[in-house]
């Protein structure tokens, strides 16, 4: 039988928000000592903005096409950052829908990457692809490989575009905890897009909080190594802390990993791509302003989408396990 004073933290965890589904994942979180959290979304508000558009080659003239072009791109793409790059573009032209702006056909999604579509712009049909630096590597782009040391022969088939500039600026745009977004169309590398989100408001005070009880918080993304850490640093995660450049798929693995190391782990996410995470995890927290499928992963709900409500669940059952022992 659940004890008693198991069932009285769960209504008073659910009266702060706190969802539980069963009393075994509330006796676990009396275990918990390590934290995975999931950046976008989690730690951050999930309401990214579009900060920057650096035009490469021919689009230098024609920075307000390309950003309509990328957008007409990312228009079916569900990720919170496409949402940003599409609102900006709609903004800017003043439009309701950049669909009145250019036609997109055969959308592709690749997760944890960015997306692939066809957009026809004033008539003209154009290949687009819209990601990070692996999706380029992927694609037939005009570029050999942008992430090794190759400059002076990608320097050569790029034309006017150097790239160790290129390279230079997706640095430093990360290094401001704004994530870069590679564009190639027709083949060519077409421009940077850069998109931030920023911490919510109490997520430094909730990885303290979890310090001071000797929990120790882990950054767990697919965002870029540099983005992640410029993040972790705004919100008082260690780098050591950081796990950056994750394919979905690999998520669950590398909370596995921190269990063979011993923890007992709690995984705090929000995306469809975090739902095998929580699953993994000896308890998960799903935030209640995301997607479905995290929510039904999850053995916990925080309603309110702050991180302090983990904080409140974690003493809370503290306390219950010490009324049991
Ligand atoms: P997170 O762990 O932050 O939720 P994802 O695994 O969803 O991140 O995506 C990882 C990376 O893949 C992003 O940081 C971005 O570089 C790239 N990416 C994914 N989807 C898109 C998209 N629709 N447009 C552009 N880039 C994308
Ligand atoms: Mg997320």
């Amino acid at each position: 039988a659940t004890p008693l004073s198991v069932t009285v933290s769960t209504g008073r965890a659910a009266r702060m928000g706190v969802l539980v589904r069963s009393a075994e994942a509330l006796e676990t979180c009396g275990k918990v000592n390590a934290v995975v959290l999931d950046k976008t979304g989690t730690i951050t508000a999930g309401k990214p903005t579009l900060t920057d558009v650096l035009p490469l080659g021919v689009w230098h003239r024609r920075p307000d096409d390309l950003l309509t072009i990328v957008a007409a791109a990312e228009r079916d793409s569900e990720h919170p950052l496409a949402a940003a790059i599409v609102a900006a573009a709609a903004e800017k032209a003043d439009v309701a829908d950049v669909a009145e702006l250019a036609q997109t056909t055969d959308f592709q999604a690749i997760a944890g990457r960015g997306v692939t579509a066809r957009v026809t712009f004033r008539g003209l049909p154009h290949t687009v692809a819209v990601g990070n630096t692996d999706l380029i590597d992927d694609l037939d782009v005009d570029m050999p490989d942008i992430t090794s040391d190759t400059s002076e022969i990608a320097s050569e088939t790029i034309h006017d575009t150097n790239l160790d500039a290129i390279i230079a600026d997706m640095e430093l745009l990360s290094q401001q905890g704004k994530t870069p977004i590679l564009a190639a169309i027709d083949g060519h590398l077409a421009g940077i897009v850069a998109v931030a989100d920023v911490p919510k408001a109490d997520s430094r005070q909730a990885i303290e909080l979890l310090r001071k009880r000797g929990v120790e918080a882990v950054m767990l993304t697919g965002d870029n190594p540099t983005t992640a850490r410029a993040i972790a640093s705004q919100v008082g995660i260690d780098e050591r802390h950081v796990i950056a450049g994750v394919r979905p798929e690999r998520k669950a693995d590398e909370i596995a990993k921190l269990q063979s190391q011993g923890y007992t782990v709690a995984m705090v996410g929000d995306g469809i791509n975090d739902a095998p995470a929580l699953a993994r995890a000896d308890v998960g927290f799903a935030i209640g302003t995301g997607t479905d499928v995290a929510i039904q992963s999850a053995d916990v709900t925080l309603m309110g989408g702050s991180l302090m409500g983990l904080v409140h669940a974690l003493d809370l059952t503290h306390a219950a396990m010490r009324n049991i022992a």
